[in-house]
């Protein structure tokens, strides 16, 4: 049987990947929500549906109009008939403020992520709810970008994973 840690690699490897479908310039995000091992919505930072594929104005800043990769996940959701109830959220950075709200009220019961976003609110949130957090700070080694024959991946957390 594939362990947790296992999957919880690929498909944080999955999220990378799905980051570089986004047309933003300045930060790529990729965003997976899985439940009972199968992936029920996507997302990657970027404008809504019918809106231009542009991400930033032409000073570089990011447009007001952009959907972060983990509300685009969520969103998803709510046009279809899955229920995000208990899944758990793989991203390749951690959550905003905003963001964070959208995870507790989906019912997203876990979230893992490789890359810390410098304001550090949205964490804190989730932590407040009750939301297991976990950073899988090393998975540039399982990415591709570095060497994977010694990989190692830490929990911040430092607890054993539970499904
Ligand atoms: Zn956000």
């Amino acid at each position: 049987m594939v362990s947790q840690l296992n999957l919880d690699k690929a498909y944080l490897r999955m999220c990378h990947e799905w980051a570089k479908l986004s047309y933003a310039e300045r930060k790529q995000v990729g965003a997976l929500i899985v439940k009972d091992n199968q992936i029920i919505s996507d997302g990657f930072n970027g404008s809504p549906a019918g809106f231009e594929n542009v991400c930033e104005d032409l000073y570089g800043k990011t447009l007001k109009c952009v959907l972060h990769a983990e509300s685009n996940a969520i969103t998803k959701l709510a046009k279809g008939t899955s229920s995000s109830r208990g899944a758990t959220l793989y991203i390749t950075l951690s959550p905003c403020y905003e963001c964070s709200k959208l995870i507790i009220q989906a019912g997203i019961k876990r979230v893992v992520y490789t890359n810390s976003y410098r304001i550090k609110d949205g964490l804190t949130l989730l932590k407040k709810a009750g939301i297991v957090v976990d950073n899988m700070e090393n998975i540039n080694h399982v990415n591709g970008k570095k060497k994977s024959s010694n990989a190692t991946v830490v929990f911040a957390r430092n607890e054993p994973e539970g499904p």
